[in-house]
């Protein structure tokens, strides 16, 4: 059976001895060794000044909500995972669809400054499959509307923009380490922002707290545990390796797949974390999904339905985004995935 995505595992042995580490101090929460071991090890191999590891990639979308006292209306694309928008209604506010670009999928920014009211407060905006928005257009409309600017990274890790971290742009990223995610902790996830921001997301990570008994917040509980960071580092010395073989395969589809794939924009070190090839309409699609799960083979249409259409969430006019999420599909990528599996891939999708 093939996957649209398989976690990487490193030995168990090697998992095993990372987290003897915490189990030798029973210590297996509460920030302890391994954690602040994998904070100090991803900001150096992310080139980031600041990071706080969480135990999933939502409750980040939620605190930065929450610590930049955000209100009422927030622009946002429909076109992403459900996690982008349930944390702004979670969080007491309103998404304001705006559509996406057709090719690079991202939010499309010449839509924003139409979509901005007086309620407006943020723009929460999804670096979609690893690809980044058009991050200085969208700074330059934030600063003229007075507008914070979160960015959802979940599908970022490892990636740079304009020779810099895609996490350094904006307000705030989060990124999410679940185990279909690139790099994973099993659940987990992290946030990095502007040094100023820092001690307010830090505090709301975890309750509120400032000592054992002081609370400087409003809190939550948004730690990572010790068994996840052991997790993360176990994987971590594997990036290059796991970035090498997704590489070969996109390369594959690449030459070989006879279908629209995602624009990168220019300026952009990709770190191959999807492969979305957009189809020539559902009917097609649906009828290649049915041809490649009688292989044993699971893809992911990934992004549908479009955001707009939870029932809590208001329909928009967003053509690009719903004609984009009724035709795309993730196909597998994944590090283990050889040539055999790319060719039976290949074949069914070139078929349809
Ligand atoms: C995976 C994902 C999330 C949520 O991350 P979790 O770690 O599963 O909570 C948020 N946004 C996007 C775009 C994602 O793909």
């Amino acid at each position: 059976m093939i996957n649209v995505t398989k976690t990487f595992l490193p030995d168990q042995r090697e998992f095993q001895d990372i987290l003897e580490r915490a189990w030798s101090r029973g210590w297996m929460t509460n920030r302890g060794v391994l954690v602040k071991e994998l904070e100090e090890k991803l900001k150096d191999h992310l080139g980031v000044p600041n990071i706080i590891a969480m135990t999933n990639g939502t409750l980040p979308i939620q605190i930065a909500i929450k610590a930049l006292k955000l209100r009422g209306e927030i622009i946002t694309p429909a076109f992403s995972y459900v996690a982008t928008t349930s944390s702004i209604v979670w969080e007491g506010c309103t998404p304001v669809f705006v559509d996406i670009h057709p090719e690079y999928l991202t939010i499309d920014e010449s839509l924003i400054e139409a979509a901005i009211s007086p309620r407006t407060s943020a723009i929460l905006a999804t670096h979609v499959f690893g690809n980044p928005c058009e991050v200085d257009k969208i700074e330059a409309i934030a600063k003229k509307h007075n507008l914070k600017v979160i960015y959802d990274a979940a599908h970022c890790f490892g990636a740079s923009y304009k020779d810099k971290s895609i996490f350094s742009y904006g307000d705030v990223s989060t990124c999410s380490f679940h185990a279909t995610k690139l790099f994973h902790t099993g659940e987990g996830g992290a946030l990095i922002c502007k040094p100023e921001l820092f001690d307010a997301m830090y505090f709301h990570h975890n309750f509120g707290h400032d000592g054992p008994e002081t609370f400087r917040s409003l809190g939550i509980n948004a730690k990572m545990s010790e068994m996840q960071a052991a997790m993360g580092l176990a994987v971590l010395p594997y990036m290059a390796h796991i970035l090498e073989r997704r590489e070969a395969v996109v390369s594959y589809y690449r030459e070989h797949i006879s279908l629209q794939a995602l624009k990168i924009r220019e300026g952009t070190a990709w770190n191959f974390a999807y492969y979305p090839v957009l189809f020539e309409d559902e009917k097609t699609l649906l009828r290649t999904i049915t041809a490649l799960n009688k292989a044993e083979i699971f893809p992911r249409r990934y992004f549908y339905p479009s955001l707009d259409t939870l029932g809590y969430t208001t329909a928009s006019e967003l053509p690009v985004t719903h004609d984009v999420s009724s035709r795309i599909l993730c196909l597998p990528l994944a590090h283990n995935l050889e040539v055999p599996d790319l060719e039976r891939i290949s074949k069914i999708i070139n078929k349809r």
